[in-house]
C-alpha cells in the first residue's frame, strides 16, 4: 500500500495519470455512534442491523479506535475539514461560538486545486457559506441543523424547499450529482452528509413502527449512579431520566392548546420537570419507557441512513464507479445510547469520543481488516489527500493513516491522542475538559469551575465506572500520563493557561 501511495504521489502531477486517481465519497452522518452499527457488534447488532454500512467493512477496513478531538457537531466538522484542532481552526463550540472561517485551507479545497471536482450535499452546519465546492446543497432551517421533514436547502446560493424526508433527499442529491451534475472529465470528491440520526430523532413514516413489540436491550451502564464522578458525570443535563422533552418522546399533546401553550407543553422535560404518559408509570419504569422511545426512534432514523448508503453503493456498482472510488462512512462524533443513563455526547468517555470509521477501496485495501491503532478526525483530510496522491499541507495537524491499511511494515504510529472540549453550560451542562487517551489509559482534567482529574484503566474497566485518580499506587502512572499530556499540548499548540482556556468557554464570540 505504501508503494502504491508513493506511486500516486509520483504520478499526481502528470496528465496521463488522471485515470488512476481515485474518486472519493465521504459519507458522514450526525451523532451516529459506532455501537449502533452492527459491524461494531454492539448490543443492537441483531435487532437493528446496518447491512449496507457493514458492507464497507466486509469489503474494506473497520477502524475500532478512531476518535474525535472535540465531541460536538460544528467543531468536529471544522476539524475534519481543516485537519486541525479547534484551537487552531477557531471553531471551539456551537453555542456562543463563531462561524466557520471558510477562508481556511480545507481538504476539499486542496483536492479541487489538484484537479478534482468537489461537492457537498446534506448537513453542513458551520454557519458560513461552504467554500471549496463546485456544487453544494445543504440544510438551512433550524440554524443549519436542518429538519427531518420538508427541509429547505441552499443549492449553490439559491433557496430550495423540498417536500419529504431529509435522509432520502441526501441520497437523491448525491446520486443526482454523480449522475447528472458533475464534470465527468475529472476525478471527484463528494461529501455526502446526513442530518440523521441527530435529535429530535424523527423516523421516516415507513419506519414509525419498525421496532413495535420489541424491548430494546439496555446498556450495561444504564443505571450508572455516578459514584466517584459526582461533579462531572453526575452533574449533567443529558440524562434519559430527567432531560428528555415531551417532544423528544413524541408525546401527543392534549387538545385545545394555544400556540404558545403547545410550545411550552412540548418543550417540558429537559430541565428535570416531572411528567409521565400515565398516572402509574414512574421511577425506573418511566426511565425505561423513555429509553425505549428514544432508542427506537434513533435506530429507526439510522435505518434510513443505512438504506441510503445502500442506494449509493448500488449506484456505484451499476455505474461502474465502485472499483476506482474510495468510500468512507463515519459520523461527526459518537453518542450515548442510554450508556451512563445519557443521550447526547461531549464527554471524553468512550461512547462519545469514538467515531465509526469504515473505508472501502477495492483492489487497494484488503477486505475484512480491523485497524486498532489510535486515529483522529484531524487525520481524515491528510489520509484522503495521501490516497489521492496529493501533497498534505504542512499546516494540517493530522497525519495520513493510509499506511496502516497495508498489512505489513506499518512502522511508527502515535501511542496517545489529545482531546479538548469547551462548550458550557449550554447545552447539557458538561464541564469543559481536556485529556489524553492511550491504548489502555485515559486521564481527564475538568477545569472550568471544578478542578477534577479522572483516570480510567480501559482494560480493567472498559465502561469507565471507577475513577482511579485518587486511589493509592497510581502516582507513577499519573505522572507519566501528565508528562505525555503536556507533550501533546505543546505539539498541537494548546499549552495555554487554565484561565485562557476558561475564557474560550465563557466568552460570547460572534454568534450566528
Ligand atoms: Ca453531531
Amino acid at each position: 500500500m505504501l508503494a502504491l501511495m508513493l506511486a500516486f504521489t509520483a504520478f499526481s502531477c502528470q496528465q496521463d495519470a488522471e485515470s488512476i486517481r481515485p474518486n472519493i465519497i465521504y459519507i458522514m452522518s450526525d451523532d451516529h455512534a459506532a455501537h449502533a452499527i452492527s459491524a461494531y457488534e454492539g448490543i443492537y447488532k441483531d435487532v437493528a442491523p446496518t447491512p449496507n454500512i457493514d458492507r464497507l467493512a466486509a469489503e474494506g477496513a473497520l477502524f475500532t479506535n478512531t476518535f474525535c478531538t472535540n465531541s460536538i457537531c460544528g467543531p468536529s466538522r471544522a476539524s475534519i475539514l481543516t485537519g486541525k484542532y479547534s484551537h487552531q481552526n477557531g471553531f471551539y463550540k456551537n453555542e456562543g461560538g463563531v462561524q466557520f472561517d471558510g477562508s481556511q485551507l480545507t481538504f476539499p479545497k486542496v483536492l479541487k486545486e489538484a484537479g478534482y471536482t468537489t461537492a457537498m450535499v446534506g448537513k453542513w452546519h458551520l454557519g458560513s457559506e461552504p467554500t471549496g465546492f463546485d456544487y453544494y446543497k445543504y440544510h438551512i432551517l433550524s440554524g443549519g441543523q436542518g429538519t427531518y421533514w420538508n427541509p429547505k436547502y441552499n443549492e449553490n446560493g439559491t433557496e430550495v424547499p423540498e417536500t419529504g424526508y431529509a435522509t432520502n433527499f441526501a441520497g437523491d442529491f448525491a446520486i443526482d450529482w454523480l449522475e447528472n451534475k458533475r464534470d465527468k472529465s475529472k476525478p471527484f470528491c463528494l461529501l455526502y452528509q446526513f442530518k440523521a440520526p441527530h435529535r429530535p430523532w424523527e423516523p421516516d413514516s415507513i419506519y414509525m413502527d419498525l421496532f413495535e413489540g420489541i424491548e430494546m436491550p439496555y446498556p450495561a451502564t444504564f443505571n450508572d449512579d455516578y459514584s466517584g464522578r459526582e461533579l462531572t458525570a453526575g452533574n449533567t443535563m443529558m440524562t434519559i431520566e430527567n432531560h428528555l422533552t415531551r417532544k423528544d418522546l413524541k408525546m401527543t399533546p392534549p387538545p385545545g392548546l394555544s400556540g404558545s401553550e403547545l410550545f411550552q407543553w412540548e418543550r417540558t422535560g429537559d430541565k428535570g420537570e416531572p411528567f409521565s404518559p400515565s398516572d402509574t408509570l414512574m421511577g425506573l419504569d418511566l426511565k425505561k419507557w423513555k429509553y425505549q422511545k428514544y432508542i427506537k426512534d434513533y435506530l429507526a432514523c439510522v435505518r434510513s441512513v443505512d438504506d441510503n448508503v445502500g442506494r449509493l453503493l448500488a449506484y456505484l456498482d451499476e455505474s461502474g464507479l465502485a472499483e476506482n472510488t474510495i468510500v468512507i462512512y463515519t459520523a461527526d462524533q459518537g453518542f450515548y445510547l442510554g450508556d451512563h443513563g445519557w443521550y447526547d455526547k461531549r464527554f471524553m468517555y468512550e461512547e462519545s469520543l469514538r467515531m465509526p470509521f469504515l473505508i472501502r477501496y477495492p483492489g487497494n485495501i484488503d477486505a475484512g481488516q480491523k485497524i486498532q491503532q489510535l486515529t483522529l478526525n484531524i487525520d481524515f483530510g491528510p489520509t484522503l489527500l495521501d490516497m489521492a496522491g496529493v501533497k498534505i499541507p504542512d499546516e494540517m495537524q493530522g497525519e495520513s493513516f493510509a499506511p496502516l491499511l497495508q498489512e505489513e511494515d506499518q512502522g511508527e504510529w502515535r501511542d496517545a491522542v489529545y482531546y479538548h472540549y469547551y462548550e458550557y453550560p449550554k447545552w447539557h451542562q458538561v464541564q469543559p475538559h481536556y485529556g489524553i487517551r492511550t491504548d489502555r489509559y485515559k486521564l481527564i482534567h475538568f477545569y472550568f469551575d471544578v478542578d477534577v482529574w479522572e483516570l480510567y484503566d480501559l482494560k480493567e474497566d472498559p465502561n469507565e465506572m471507577t475513577n482511579l485518580y485518587d486511589l493509592p499506587d497510581n502516582e507513577a502512572l499519573i505522572e507519566n500520563l501528565k508528562t505525555k499530556l503536556g507533550q501533546l499540548q505543546e505539539q498541537y499548540g494548546d499549552a495555554i493557561s487554565l484561565d485562557e482556556m476558561r475564557k474560550i468557554t465563557s466568552e460570547n464570540m460572534t454568534q450566528y
